[in-house]
């Protein structure tokens, strides 16, 4: 395998943030919608209906391919790319071909440069079930129309990539980036993001690229590293062995865990690409550009570098991959917060859950942690009921009565009371056996959980002489 070199470029689908579709007024379906209820006469391809583009799909497009360092054309226009699928009323679907709505971008992903070739907006197709499916117990086949015109963009990159790491890690880069600029919340389990690697692979040292596959519709960052992985094996055994790899569209199989062919590769004269005539061109107007551009947030490679000079890498690895995490994070700290801790707290207890609490509430709680009135379990529940009642840690600490026994008398009492009742863990603690401390701390935790433990460690060394 070492004398392989990977060459991977990536087309990702990413539904933008919009109310309603690419060409029609119809609201964009919630996942649950039942089947063909988010339709109209445009996005079902009635004949004599004109489709008018959404204006914040533009938007959105126009702002991630800024975001992506992306040149914006004058004009660019809408063509028809031209098959036959059940799934596909029209018998076309309308996207852009030579004229996109951006060309010439560039993402740093670590230390790769990987340019982006163009970002294009078109509208998504409906979805079919089949017969057999045991998920829909399906026993004949369907179709539903609600995916039928959504509004897609698609952001695809030279071959520029040269791993299955490097491949997830830009997908990664790329979701951190759509949320950061609110272009898409970039969901791949709603399947908002889409990745489909082309893959080959050429002996090391070499120019030539050899003869690519591509795999559909990923969903996951997971199944997107492994099917690579699989794929790149693939290619070399079948080289390896004397044999010629197809180029081809694959799938992905999740329960095998292995890629299989669907069809041999269409090529763009397939299609009949030809302007879409219900649309005219769009001039892209250089003010608005510019507004979009001023508009845009700070990016989240600019904001990993400022926190990096604040915080580990690992830390920063989690807080600054996701908006979310990094505002909560930035305005906890500003409201007083101790930076580490905070981050910990982040990393620990938030992006597992998801639970966001407010950056004040926040700051409150690891204020109270660190000063010792409450214990690490406890700060746990506290956070918690905040996120739920939206009360401030002080005060759902006063109205537990969880503050921390801290007071040095009280714990006395405790303490001499656990030696009292434990003679034999006091006399092996005595004589040597330092693991007998433990013992007592935990009885000492059973009469009292919101002993200060450090307060009572200290007593017990003290007593035990
Ligand atoms: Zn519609």
């Amino acid at each position: 395998m070492g004398s392989w070199e990977v060459v991977i470029g990536m087309e990702v689908h990413v539904q933008p943030k919009t109310k309603t579709k690419m060409f029609c007024g119809c609201a964009v379906a919630p996942l649950n919608a039942a089947p063909n209820t988010y339709v109209c006469e445009v996005c079902l391809g009635l004949p004599g209906v004109l489709p008018v583009p959404n204006r914040a799909a533009v938007e959105a497009c126009l702002k991630t391919a800024l975001a992506l360092n992306c040149d914006i054309p004058r004009h660019t226009k809408f063509d028809r790319k031209n098959y036959m699928y059940p799934d596909l009323p029209k018998g076309y679907q309308i996207s852009q071909y030579d004229l996109p709505m951006s060309v010439n971008g560039l993402l740093e992903v670590g230390s790769r440069k990987v340019r982006i070739r163009r970002v294009h907006l078109e509208e998504d197709t409906g979805k079919l079930i089949h017969a057999g499916d045991q998920l829909h117990k399906a026993w004949e086949s369907y179709v539903d129309l609600n995916r039928a015109g959504v509004p897609l963009m698609e952001i695809v990159s030279e071959p520029d990539l040269r791993s299955a790491d490097e491949a997830r890690d830009y997908a990664m880069e790329l979701r951190t980036l759509l949320r950061a600029i609110g272009a898409s919340e970039a969901d791949m389990e709603k399947g908002q993001l889409r990745a489909e690697p082309n893959i080959s692979i050429r002996r090391a040292g070499t120019e030539q690229l050899g003869v690519k596959t591509e795999l559909k519709n990923i969903n996951s960052f997971r199944a997107l590293h492994r099917a690579i992985l699989y794929e790149v094996d693939r290619q070399a055994k079948v080289l390896e062995s004397g044999g010629a790899v197809e180029q081809e569209t694959r799938g992905w199989s999740e329960p095998e865990q292995r890629t299989f062919p669907q069809r041999s590769k269409e090529y763009a004269e397939d299609y009949r690409y030809f302007p879409e005539p219900d649309i005219p061109p769009l001039e892209l107007d250089r003010a608005w550009i510019e507004d979009l551009r001023r508009g845009l947030p700070e990016m989240p490679s600019v904001r990993r570098a400022r926190l990096l000079e604040q915080l580990p890498a690992a830390q920063v690895a989690v807080i600054g991959a996701d908006k979310d995490l990094a505002d909560l994070y930035e305005t906890a700290v500003a409201n007083g917060a101790p930076a580490l801790p905070t981050a910990n707290w982040i990393v620990n207890e938030v992006a597992p859950t998801g639970k966001l609490v407010s950056p004040r509430s926040l700051a409150e709680l690891m204020k109270l942690l660190q000063g010792g009135a409450v214990t690490r379990d406890q700060a746990r529940e506290v956070y918690l009921e905040s996120v739920e009642t939206g009360r401030t840690p002080a005060e759902i600490v006063a109205e537990h009565g969880y503050a921390q026994l801290s007071d040095e008398s009280e714990l006395r009492v405790l303490a001499e009371a656990v030696i009292d009742a434990n003679p034999k863990a006091a006399a092996d603690y005595r004589s040597g056996k330092k693991q007998a401390m433990q013992a007592l701390m935990a009885e000492l935790r059973k009469r009292a959980p919101h002993a200060n433990p450090k307060v009572a460690n200290e007593l017990l060394l003290k007593l035990l002489g």
